[in-house]
């Protein structure tokens, strides 16, 4: 049965990286709470040593540096949440050797330093390849430890909890609407015989307890952050940082996607403007700064880009966006629910891959297309997504990631033009490439897995350590 609310899917936050830095952020964030209430229950002399200590494994220590881990774990430490932390403070933490920073408790303030960060490089002892586990101890003897797993899109499990405990805010209740595929979701629908969309909306009012006025407003936030993540990104130029030297492209790509248009190369224009949107918020997640998860950072440039030339190019009205925008996310419940949508687990045909097919279905909906070519928008784009690594050089998400989202935004068009113009049965279902593509990735090397040791990384050395 699904029950993630979209909220859950599209969550607004810093970049680069929903694994790496959100998910643990709202870990290290949630490890405060829990510290906070041991300190106020416990019984220990006024003068006692209290220290926090963190330690990473799997994904999370090969390519937390280039993500910035070590950064959000310090924010959300300090009381911060990926929507309330101030990114230029973020981009500033552990920015000068041997910085230390102040954790402010009711009973005491304990002292935090990059070197209570530990990286560990070695054998992974738990289930999931992005684990942190974090420590408070008095008197050098640790008193509560816990452990996460940020398990994509910022998502987050605590070791010995259930899967719901943490990352469903205001979830209380089961879905009007059972389903776990895409099959049961269209006998859901002819049964009922309501709009996709509509049927979307009662799930999510019956899972949060939200109004339907409540939902759209939220809808509209998110719609909002993720246009200004345009609309920035269309104006900034410089190199982002690092230490790769990658340049800024958005701005001169849409300089171009104009000058394409004076001169009447139409369809070169189209391809021009989805390239330069998704490489405008793809970039500003690259540069640390606000985006929304959809579904994961890494891949937060598709969505955006279908819906800025859905919205400035096809002018389809703001309402239709809002629900498109529901309809996105169904294919992204779909897809985590039945896979994954971790580079860490899965490669990225799980992160760019599922934003594609996220988009294809938004184009199809925004199109008043039915919910069969929707989900056949949805698999044609995550068929030609299917084995695709995850090997983000130094452990940024740069290269390959910015230029991916822009080739994921114009499959996920291709796509739509596919489905749309077809009058035959698929021979593959979208549940069955959802399949096919949880396969794949368990079938991957590990090294194409956000480890940055395979493919475009390993070209570029093991440059993601501490100090390179
Ligand atoms: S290669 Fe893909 S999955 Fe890996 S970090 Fe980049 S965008 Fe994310």
């Amino acid at each position: 049965m699904i029950t993630t609310s979209f909220f859950e899917l599209f969550k607004i936050g810093p970049g680069p990286s929903s694994s790496h830095t959100i998910g643990p952020m709202r870990a290290a964030y949630q490890f405060r709470q829990d510290a906070a209430n041991y300190l106020s229950t416990a019984q220990h002399q006024p003068n006692s040593t209290w220290q926090i200590r963190c330690e990473l494994f799997g994904a999370l220590a090969a390519t937390g540096h280039g993500h910035g881990t070590h950064r959000a774990v310090l924010a959300g430490l300090m009381g911060c949440t990926p929507t309330s932390v101030d990114t230029e403070q973020l981009t500033n933490f552990f920015e000068t050797v041997n910085e230390q920073y102040t954790l402010d408790f009711e009973q005491t303030q304990i002292l935090f330093t990059e070197n209570d960060i530990f990286f560990d490089y070695g054998f992974n002892p738990y289930r999931h390849p992005n684990t942190l586990k974090l420590v408070l101890l008095v008197n050098y003897t640790p008193v509560l430890t816990q452990v996460f797993y940020s398990v994509g899109g910022g998502f987050i499990e605590q070791e010995g909890g259930t899967k719901e405990a943490i990352g469903k805010t205001n979830v209380a209740h089961k879905p009007k609407h059972v389903y776990k595929n895409m099959q049961e979701l269209e006998a859901t629908q002819r049964n009922t015989g309501l709009p996709i969309d509509q049927l979307l909306i009662e799930n999510e009012m019956s899972l949060t307890g939200m109004t339907e006025e409540q939902i759209f407003d939220r809808l509209d936030d998110i719609l909002r952050v993720m246009d200004e993540s345009v609309q920035r990104g269309l104006q900034r130029e410089g190199i982002l940082p690092g230490g790769l030297n990658v340049h800024r492209r958005a701005k001169t790509m849409y300089q171009k996607a104009q000058q394409l248009e004076t001169q009447r190369r139409h369809a070169d224009s189209l391809f021009a403007r989805l390239n330069a949107y998704a490489l405008a918020t793809s970039e500003e997640n690259a540069a640390g700064n606000m985006v929304v998860t959809a579904p994961t950072n890494g891949a937060a440039g598709v969505i955006p880009a279908c819906l800025a030339y859905l919205r400035t190019d096809c002018q389809i009205p703001e309402d239709l966006l809002q629900r498109g925008l529901v309809v996105a996310a169904m294919i992204g419940f779909i897809i985590k629910n039945n896979a994954s949508i971790s580079g860490a687990e899965l490669g990225c045909q799980a992160e760019v891959g599922s934003a594609a097919a996220m988009a294809a279905a938004l184009f199809a909906f925004c199109h008043h297309e039915a919910l069969s070519v929707m989900a056949m928008a949805a698999e044609i784009a995550m068929e030609h997504h299917l084995g695709m690594t995850c090997d983000p050089i130094k452990g940024l998400v740069q290269v390959p990631c910015i230029e991916r989202n822009a080739n994921g935004a114009i499959k996920a068009y291709n796509a739509y033009l596919l489905a749309v113009g077809r009058n035959t049965q698929p021979i593959i279902s979208f549940d069955q490439v959802v399949e096919v593509m949880r396969q794949t990735g368990i079938d991957l090397s590990e090294k194409y897995k956000e480890t940055a040791t395979g493919g475009l990384a390993s070209s570029f050395g093991w440059g993601n350590m501490p100090g390179s």
